[in-house]
Parts: C-alpha cells; structure tokens; sequence
C-alpha cells in the first residue's frame, strides 16, 4: 500500500510583552518563584482581567504578515480544564472569535520553489504556570501563569516531516523578523504540536490524527513525525490501524526515538467552552491598526531581494534569510564591497562551517563581519589564494590576528612577481624534461601538471592566473 501523510500543526508562540496577558505582572524570565504573580493570574475570586493591548498590536502584525483576515472584534472563552498550574480552573482563549483567520505562508524547497501552506486561524490566549516535581514533593511556580500566547494553527496541507520543519522555520522567521516573539525553541518561547495522520494515496478524506504534544526542537519535530508515520504504516500493514490509531495525545521521547500515549484526545466539547462574562467582546480602535501599521522587510520579501540584486542562489538566498543573525552579518558583510558570491560562500561554508563544528552561534562569532571581509578582499586582491585564505581563517579564529596579520604570521603572501614565477617555472622544466618533449609533440593535457608542479614549487603561493599566462607564453 502507498501511503500519503497528512500534518497539521499548532505552534504556541510566546509573545514578548512587558506584561501578561490580563494583568500588570512582568513576563520577564528567571525571578523567584512566585514573585510576578498579582489577585488576577494567582485567581483570587473578584479579581477581573484586562486586555493586554500590545498583545493585539502584535497579533495583528503576524495577521497582516501571513496575508490572514485580521478581525476587528474577537470574543475571549473560557476553556475549562483543571491542573495545578491552571488556578482558576480554565484557560481564556478566544475558540469562536479568533483575532487572526485564513492566512497562508510559502514554504521554500532546496530548489527554489515554493509550496503555500494554509493557516486556519491564530488566536489569543494565556499560558498556564509550572509545575517542578522535586522528589515526593510537588510545587507549582505561577511566574509563567498569565503569559501572552499567540497559537497559530496550520490547514492540514503539510506532507511530510521536512515539510513540517520547512513550515516551522519560515513561521519562526516570520516571528522574528516581526520582533514579537524572542521565539527561543530551548525556553519553550516558540513551542509545537504535530497533528499526523496517513492514508492511502489518492484518497482525498481525512484518516485519524495522532496529536504528538511539545516538540521544541526542528530535529525532534522531524523524527517524532517520522516515528509516528511509521508507527501508523505498520498498523495499517498488519492489519491492526483500527486497534492502534485513535485520537489520542502522544508524548515524544527523543532518548528512546518514539512517541508514547499520553491520554486520549479531548473534543472542544469536554472543555465545556464558554465566552468569558468578565470580558466584553474586544474591539480594535484605530491606533491599534496604526501601531501596527508597519511591518518590517519579510523573509519572503528579503530573499526575493538578495536573489534579484545580488544574484545569490534561490538556496543559499533562503539559508541566509532563514536566520535574522545571519542576515544581520550578511549585510554588513555586504558593506565592504565585496563579491556577493564570495561573501556567501565565506559565511555559510568556511565560517558557519568551522563555528558549527565548535558550536557557535553566529551570534557570538569572534570573526567580526569587517574581520572577514578584509580576508575575502585579500582573496579579490590576488594578495592569497582561496586555498590559503583557509589556513589565514583557522588561524584568524585561533589567535585573534587580523586577516593581514595572519597572512604574514603565516607566510602565505601570494607571489605575483613574474620573476619568481618565471623562475619556479624553469625549474620544473628542467626537472621534467621527458614530459616536456611529450607536450611539444602535441600531448596538451600535460598543460595541467606543469601548472600543478610550479605551483608546488612555489609553496602553493604562485598566483594561479598568473602562472597560467607565464607558462602558455613559454610553452606556448
Ligand atoms: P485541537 O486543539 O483539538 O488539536 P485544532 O483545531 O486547534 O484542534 O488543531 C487541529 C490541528 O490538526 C490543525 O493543525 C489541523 O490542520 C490538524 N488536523 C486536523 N485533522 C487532521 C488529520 N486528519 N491529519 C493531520 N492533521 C490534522
Ligand atoms: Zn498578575
Ligand atoms: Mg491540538
């Protein structure tokens, strides 16, 4: 049987205001337990919650940057449900009346094209608490409780694991690039659940989802997804789907590589959802709208740019946009006029490259983007070869030199004098007098191992080009 998988997925983005989402407390993170904590999100009775409106503000920015329908009335519910962390026994959401409705984004293949992938809705809500298990003793932190939450919710238009990441990377760009989330995915601040169902290719309805709770990680998104279309797969071979996949909630283990059932799924129906009689519908007023007016240069909108003007490649294009700490080196790069192909290749290959390896953010590179173009224009300059230009990056990073400084540490100062080259070349002459005379009588391959010899001779410091010109006049 060939099977199609079918994702959806649900990404709670944590929204960085200054305070919650109903009350005055601070959302800032690492206080002592308990100590943002007010009569509203600790759930004293009588304590009424208010808006956040920078919430809205930002809310209405993602809308407007996934091309959604931005509502100007939406309608608080309560979601019931009891847990320690949940004080006042629901959660307020907004179910009927979302803020954010039909929007859509474009996921980008290697290859450059694009898929647009639908999002259903995106919705205002507030976080629950903490719970910290400590041997026999359980304690709830209530710091988080109240925290402005942005819940986007993707059509079931993803086809595989790399789809979903590919979505979720361009989601969490988006959100950065709007600032309205640091949508840290360690913190918890940018958060998923995998909705993943298969069925038969061809077949057009839905089959059983499968709802794979806080994945927090591009990786662990990615092998949960596989782990659980697998799982489904062989069901379906053995002729037990019926027995094994049910809407059910699944937890995934990433030490063990698989998924485990956490509890059967909910319907909206056992949240006994409500709209919240302490609040009136919210209605945005016109500085709202203002206020978020302005939206800054998109992923999309970035990309197109940087393959049009700078004619980067449609890949390494969306490599760069993908990331806002790598845009910001990139255009600084780009300051120093240099070849924006070479400015590409010595950040995502020799750079990131080298920092992956130590585990290295870009953000806290210790080559400086005016560092690293000084070394590439020293490439464009003829003053070293590409290939000793890697040495000069190695040693850059481990001493701290500049790119000058470490070509001359080094001593890979490229030789562009025709004497010295003239005279690497009749020295591998004379030395390959048999190769010569085959050359002459019309074996013109052996070009290429002359060029090869002069510039072992030379240290691997001849200028390339130059050599060529010099032995053709020689040799003819
Ligand atoms: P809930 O909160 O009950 O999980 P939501 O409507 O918030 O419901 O989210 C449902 C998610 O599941 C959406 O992303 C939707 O696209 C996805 N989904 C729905 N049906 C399927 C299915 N059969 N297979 C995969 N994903 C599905
Ligand atoms: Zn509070
Ligand atoms: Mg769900």
């Amino acid at each position: 049987m060939q099977f199609e998988t079918v994702i959806g997925l649900e990404v709670h983005v944590q929204l960085n205001t200054k305070t919650k989402m109903f009350c005055g407390c601070p959302t800032s993170f690492g206080a002592e337990p308990n100590a943002h904590t007010c009569p509203v999100c600790l759930a004293l009775p009588g304590a009424l919650p208010v808006p956040n409106r920078e919430a809205f503000v930002k809310a209405v920015k993602l809308g407007r940057a996934i091309e959604a329908t931005v509502h100007t009335r939406s309608v608080f519910d309560r979601k019931n449900y009891f847990y320690p962390d949940l004080p006042k026994g629901y959660q307020i959401s907004q179910l009927h009346h979302p803020i954010v409705e039909h929007g859509h984004l474009l996921i980008d293949y290697d290859d450059g094209t694009q898929k647009k992938i639908g999002i259903t809705r995106a919705h205002l809500e507030e976080d629950a608490g903490k719970n910290i298990h400590d041997g026999s003793v359980s304690k709830v932190d209530l710091n988080r409780a109240g925290t402005p939450l942005l819940e986007i919710v993707s059509e079931p238009d993803l086809r595989s694991a790399n789809e979903a990441v590919l979505y979720l990377k361009k989601l969490h760009a988006i959100v950065r690039y709007l600032k309205i989330s640091d949508a840290n995915m360690q913190e918890g601040s940018f958060r998923c659940d995998a909705n993943v169902s298969i069925r038969p290719r061809g077949e057009t309805k839905l089959y059983t989802r499968v709802e794979i709770k806080n994945l927090n990680s591009f990786k662990f998104i990615q092998k949960a997804i596989e782990y659980e279309v697998a799982r489904q797969s062989e069901a379906w071979e053995d002729g037990e789907y019926e027995q094994k996949v049910w809407q059910e909630t699944r937890l995934y283990d990433s030490v063990k590589n698989e998924t485990r059932s956490m509890r059967g799924k909910e319907e909206s129906a056992d949240y006994r959802y409500f709209p919240d009689p302490d609040q009136t519908a919210v209605v945005l007023d016109s500085s709202i709208w203002q206020d978020a007016a302005e939206l800054p240069e998109l992923p999309d909108q970035k990309r197109a740019r940087y393959i049009e003007s700078w004619a980067l490649s449609a890949y390494d294009a969306g490599v760069i946009t993908a990331d806002l700490d790598l845009v910001a080196y990139f255009e600084d790069l780009m300051k120093h006029k240099i070849a924006p192909k070479n400015a590409v290749a010595w950040l995502t290959t020799e750079l990131l490259g080298r920092l992956n390896k130590s585990g290295i953010a870009i953000g806290s590179t210790p080559i400086s983007p005016t560092q690293l173009a000084e070394l590439i224009t020293r490439i464009e300059d003829n003053t070293v070869s590409a290939k000793a230009a890697k040495e000069v990056l190695d040693e850059m990073i481990l001493s701290g030199l500049s790119a000058d400084g470490a070509i001359d540490k080094l001593g890979l100062k490229q030789v562009d004098d025709d004497g010295a080259i003239l005279s690497a070349i009749e020295e591998v002459l004379t030395a390959n007098n048999d190769s010569l005379a085959r050359y002459q009588n019309g074996e013109t391959k052996l070009f290429g191992f002359f060029v090869g010899q002069v510039m072992k001779t030379s240290g691997g410091k001849a200028n390339p080009a130059k050599v060529n010109t010099l032995l053709k006049q020689r040799i003819g």
